[in-house]
């Protein structure tokens, strides 16, 4: 690729088709997907109810603005919040829901100063990249928006940075690029008892974690957390580009009409997609998906016994095998390419697996399978 900038370094190869977890390239080479787009088509490819919800879509209107009102965008919100008493603002990506976060947090409290923590991952544009905890992903975009300052996650230490200066404190449950860290949850506890002492806003970023990834709808709830406000995105609409800010209703009177917008967000089309693909994310599924996680992570303790594994961390569908130093991920990340897998990296040196939620145990169980015989083979 010569005429677009240089920003992904990319394989040297195009996923050309796809059909449920296997992916066809421009060779006609077969791959089992561990990547799912980067957490995105977690219902795998050429979902049936998606692709005939958005079939009859694109055969009515695909945009109308927001100028109108918008069934779609009700239903889908109304999938997002269950029975809570919460409101929706839709946008395009994960890093537009948490700019809405952070513009919602400074608006409803009037404070400006919010809390990010080491090794997370919000986004590239400017606010939540100032929210980003990694210096190479700032580097060179220099200053940042003011007034976000960062601590080290899973320290109780930080809690005492959560002050009643603070508009709003924002995390992953599961730190996903920034190498999959698991949350503690007891400290997530405190950080959320601190955060309502203080009465600064606990802002739960589920770009990643969130629609089934970790066997619950967003994966706070596996850890009993009560957040006033959690983005999305990745995985909402199974493909299509669409994220959404979820706040609690009394945030509501901070966002009026004129606040805050976006000609895309919400359109007829991405909704079509995001409703098709919540429906399917019934407490059925969901249990599914942690049986299947069940049996994964039993296959995985094994991992820990090769000499190139220093630990594996991660929930549910959402892996993260950390290797040792000597052993450079990205050769591991070819060499399963070219048995047919598709697997990811993270920050640490870390392999990182997002099956699609809809994956057998039989495929996930022959994938992990492929890489401890990769890893084995290293050494
Ligand atoms: C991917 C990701 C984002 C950014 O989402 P985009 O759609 O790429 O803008 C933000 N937060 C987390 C936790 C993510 O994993």
């Amino acid at each position: 690729m010569t005429h677009v900038f240089p920003t992904y370094a990319r394989f040297p190869f195009e996923l050309v088709d796809g059909k449920g977890v296997t992916l066809t390239d421009n060779n006609g080479k077969q791959y089992l997907d561990f990547t799912s787009g980067i957490g995105v088509c977690n219902l795998g490819y050429q979902n049936p109810a998606v692709t005939s919800a958005v079939e009859a879509q694109v055969k009515k209107v695909w945009h109308i603005s927001n100028l109108y009102e918008n069934h779609l965008q009700e239903d889908v919100a109304k999938l997002l919040v269950k029975d809570e008493d919460k409101l929706v603002f839709f946008a395009n990506s994960g890093t537009e829901a948490n700019e809405a976060a952070l513009k919602l947090a400074r608006k409803a409290t009037g404070k400006t100063k919010v809390l990010s923590f080491n090794h997370s991952f919000h986004g590239r544009t400017y606010g939540a990249m100032s929210m980003t905890g990694n210096p190479h992903i700032q580097e060179g975009f220099f200053p940042m928006v003011p007034d976000i300052s960062f601590a080290d996650y899973n320290d109780n230490a930080s809690l005492d940075k959560i002050t009643t200066d603070l508009a709003g404190v924002i995390l992953e449950v599961i730190q996903g690029e920034g190498g999959v860290i698991n949350g503690d949850p007891d400290w997530l506890k405190a950080v959320q008892a601190k955060c309502q002492e203080v009465g600064a806003l606990l802002i739960i970023d589920e770009v990643q974690t969130g629609n089934g990834r970790t066997g619950y709808q967003f994966a706070y709830q596996g850890f009993d957390l009560d957040p006033d406000i959690v983005t999305t995105a990745k995985g909402l609409a199974n493909g299509l580009p669409v994220g959404a800010m979820i706040g609690k209703a009394s945030l509501g009177d901070a966002f009026g009409p004129g606040t805050h917008g976006s000609t895309f967000a919400g359109n007829p089309l991405t909704m079509a997609s995001a409703k098709a693909t919540l429906e399917q994310l019934t407490p059925d599924f969901l249990k599914g998906v942690q049986d299947k996680a069940a049996t994964v992570w039993t296959q995985l303790a094994n991992f820990t016994d090769l000499a190139a594994v220093n630990s594996i961390s991660g929930k549910g569908l959402m892996i993260g095998i950390h290797l040792t130093g000597d052993v450079a991920v990205n050769d591991v990340i070819t060499t399963l390419q070219t048995k047919g897998l598709l697997t990811l990296s993270a920050v640490g040196n870390t392999l990182r697996l997002l099956p699609p939620l809809v994956m057998s145990a039989g495929d996930l169980k022959q994938g992990l399978t492929t890489i401890y015989e990769t890893l084995s083979d290293l050494k």
